[in-house]
């Protein structure tokens, strides 16, 4: 009863912030900031030692963002027991957790949630939320509701009863299929309202599972729905959603169209990480609003330096205004994004993003004149799905100026036809690019899955 009255506090809280418009955010961010930072310094070992030469927060100024310096996963993960501020959790005791797989979502010494990432094209992370932490990730589902459906939609959902349904991978201690767990175990009809449907099982299976749950919320990896969402055009899968959430990878607007056409609905799209969820959610005019009240987004070149709004940043860094027990503070998130330059149309207060991709996959190529050049997953991506007879592809980089692209051709297509077409837009992209001197070759393997998290990715950038 305690953690309902507080995560109503936390919502009511939300809903008064944006009322109250930036101002409103601004002040509770602020005051959140220096608390945390404070917090870190007294309690974090590793962050005593970052910010020793860092003066206090100034009492009229409170706590400059910018003079803190950032950090990274890596850095995070190989000084764990240092970095967190309860004493009792320790990187030893926490892989003994996480090594067990019946013990996803339940609690890690008694109250905390603990989720990995997958790590298969970085350096895996262990991120552990404290009580307060998640009480304010639940808490969002007001604002976010609200935003998102209008009254006859909330009707409609408070008709047909919550049964969400999460596509996703389950194969390990992933955030996701982590917190479906958590909430399945609060009560029994949480139990009833919550469900996770492995993302890696046989598609049969899954249409079955789905067809039988008939869920009124339907989220998962674009990638995932795409599938789902030929079954459901086939007339084997029968969903009717009141909303249906994309989550956990970019994707094109062929693909968003093809979901929006199969299942009906309202649409959206949640930006979310391990480290903070949910980050940001979409609006009418396809911008993702920053929950900026409770988290800090900063786009930021190579050199940490502010990416001026409207251009894509080469990282973000994340600072998590929630969770005390693993202090978040600058922290190179590795996504590039475009802040919105001035206020959005839909006349939210939160500030506006889009997300240009995983910075993991964005392209570096190397150009004949020696200089490199950055190709981003969405526009090579889009320039490939317009490809006719192609159902899907995957671009690995194997070199500074060698891609291999897979190719999935739609049933019945010829496959040497779909290769010939696909591979020309592709050159003719990179030559328009200036990156005529690139070799593509056409791989004998189809597009893959990345290994136990089953997320999707177009592109997948090897080369450093
Ligand atoms: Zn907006």
């Amino acid at each position: 009863m305690a953690r309902l009255l507080e995560e109503l506090g936390f919502a009511l809280d939300q809903l008064r912030a944006q009322h109250q418009g930036p101002a409103g955010l601004a002040r509770r961010r602020e005051a959140r900031l220096a608390a945390i930072v404070t917090h870190a310094r007294t309690s974090s070992p590793f962050y005593r030692r970052l910010y020793r030469d860092v003066a206090p927060a100034r009492h009229s100024g409170g706590v400059v963002l910018a003079e803190l310096p950032p950090v990274t996963k890596q850095e995070l993960m190989a000084n764990f027991d240092d970095w967190v501020t309860d004493p009792a959790v320790t990187r030893a005791g926490v892989e003994a957790f996480i090594a067990d797989p019946s013990r996803v979502g339940t609690p890690y010494l008694d109250r905390y949630f603990v989720c990995t990432t997958s790590g298969t094209t970085g350096y895996p992370g262990i991120f552990v939320h404290d009580p307060r932490s998640l009480a304010v990730s639940q808490s969002f589902i007001l604002r976010i509701d609200l935003a998102w459906l209008s009254p006859p939609e909330l009707l409609a959902m408070a008709r047909r009863g919550l049964r969400w349904a999460a596509v996703v991978g389950t194969g390990g201690h992933y955030a996701g299929a982590g917190w479906v767990q958590w909430q399945r175990r609060r009560s029994r009809w949480r139990r009833r309202a919550f469900q996770a449907f492995p993302v890696q099982q046989p598609l049969a299976g899954l249409v079955a599972a789905l067809n039988d749950y008939d869920p009124s919320a339907v989220t998962g990896y674009p990638s995932a729905l795409a599938l789902l969402a030929e079954e459901q055009l086939a007339g084997r899968l029968h969903l009717k959603p009141v909303v249906v959430e994309l989550a956990g990878e970019s994707c094109g607007p062929d693909v968003r169209a093809r979901i929006a056409e199969a299942f009906g609905g309202a649409l959206h799209d949640a930006y979310a990480a391990s480290e903070f969820t949910p980050l940001a959610f979409d609006c009418a005019k396809g911008w993702l609003h920053v929950n900026s009240d409770w988290a800090i987004l900063e786009p930021v070149g190579a050199d940490y330096r502010p990416t001026p709004p409207g251009e894509p940043s080469h990282t973000v860094l994340l600072t998590n205004l929630a969770n005390r027990v693993q202090p978040i503070i600058r922290y190179d998130l590795g996504d590039s994004v475009q802040a919105k330059a001035g206020p959005c149309g839909c006349g939210s207060p939160l500030p506006a993003i889009r997300v240009a991709g995983r910075r993991d996959d964005v392209l570096r190529l190397l150009a004949a004149d020696g200089t490199t050049v950055r190709v981003l997953p969405l526009a090579v991506g889009s320039a490939l799905d317009e490809t006719p007879g192609l159902h899907r592809s995957q671009l690995v980089q194997t070199g500074p100026a060698a891609l291999r692209l897979r190719l999935e051709p739609e049933p019945g297509a010829d496959a040497a036809a779909v290769w010939h077409a696909a591979s020309g837009r592709l050159l003719e992209y990179l030559a328009g690019l200036e990156l005529g001197n690139v070799g593509v070759v056409r791989a004998a393997e189809p597009p893959e899955q990345s290994g136990l998290s089953g997320k999707f990715r177009q592109v997948i950038a090897r080369v450093p």
